[in-house]
């Protein structure tokens, strides 16, 4: 199938195999002429849009009006977009953040839309879950089998290591490496209780584009590994990547955002029983030895 990846330099778009990506340098999805006349040329066949204004809890409450917008009209178009060029299929990618913040765990896809979002980044979150609303609309009016992915925190190679507004995993990467190079104290936000799913990139991708060939059904499908763990323990595995001798500070004035996001992950288990998850030991690694000889380069 043709595809065409949205994102295409983004964390998880650069570990897809489509050689077809877009990156923000060669179009303005937040432009719809723009966007819809290229879509056009490209004519794809399917079509996986990983592109998005996102960033971890700082650049959530910092840029909240510009994530929502922009969020908003990059779903809208790229979809609007993918059905006037003919394709056939799209993935869209969601988070787990979509969901509400008073909720029953596990995360189940019939709770997407029961309540607010959690308070950090529901700018973010009310904009993605549009996405969702817009891929049903466009299956019961247009027939098209689009569908909708929810992945939960992705980490890995070509990540946004962004000190200010990046997601905890490459943002304690990039700070680690910086107490180790000028032997400064190690400052981790909030108390290190909340816990997370981490997924490594290459894995969503290869989900990603294995749903985008494979999956016939329309409910969204939930990405994540069976394992919860605290922002502690994660700490403690770079310290000992890094093999860090200084102090670990926890800084309790920054916010802890969701104490936890378990989620469901039975259905895609279910569909692809055989596919092998990368280990969070062996991810880490991985990424901490692609943002050491990439330092120069990654954005940052
Ligand atoms: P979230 O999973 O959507 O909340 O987003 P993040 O990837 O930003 O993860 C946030 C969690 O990691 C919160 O519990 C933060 O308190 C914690 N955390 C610890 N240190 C950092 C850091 O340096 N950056 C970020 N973004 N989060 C951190």
């Amino acid at each position: 199938m043709k595809t065409l990846i949205t994102g295409g330099g983004g964390l998880v778009g650069s570990a897809m195999k489509s050689e077809l990506k877009l990156t923000r340098e060669f179009c303005d999805l937040t432009d719809r002429k723009q966007t819809e006349s290229l879509f056009k040329t490209i004519k794809p066949e399917g079509v996986i849009h990983c592109a998005g204004k996102v960033g971890g809890i700082g650049g959530n409450s910092n840029y909240k009006g510009e994530y929502f917008y922009d969020n908003l009209l990059i779903n809208t178009n790229v979809i609007e977009a993918s059905r006037k060029a003919g394709a056939k299929r799209l993935v869209a990618f969601l988070s787990t953040c979509v969901f509400p913040d008073k909720v029953t765990y596990p995360l189940t896809i019939d709770q997407i839309h029961l309540g607010e979002p959690h308070e950090s980044n529901y700018p973010y979150a009310y904009a993605k879950r549009m996405a969702d609303v817009q891929i049903r609309a466009y299956r019961e009016q247009y027939g098209l089998n689009y569908t909708s992915i929810i992945p939960s925190n992705i980490y890995g190679p070509n990540d946004n290591f962004s000190l200010e507004h990046g997601h905890v995993m490459p943002m304690l990467i990039h700070k680690l490496y910086l107490a180790n190079q000028n032997k400064t104290d190690f400052i981790v936000w909030g108390s290190g209780k909340p816990l997370r799913e981490f997924i490594y990139s290459k894995d969503v991708a290869h989900l990603a584009e294995w749903t985008l060939e494979n999956y016939k059904g329309t409910d969204p499908l939930i990405f994540s590994e069976d394992e919860e763990i605290s922002i502690k323990d994660i700490v403690d595995i770079l310290v000992k990547e890094f093999s860090f001798k200084g102090r670990v500070i926890f800084d309790e004035s920054k916010p802890d955002g969701q104490f936890k996001k378990p989620s469901d992950n039975s259905k895609i288990k279910e569909l692809y029983p055989q596919f092998e998850y990368t280990p969070l030991e062996v991810g880490i690694k991985e990424t901490i030895n692609w943002f050491i000889e990439n330092y120069e380069t990654a954005r940052k």
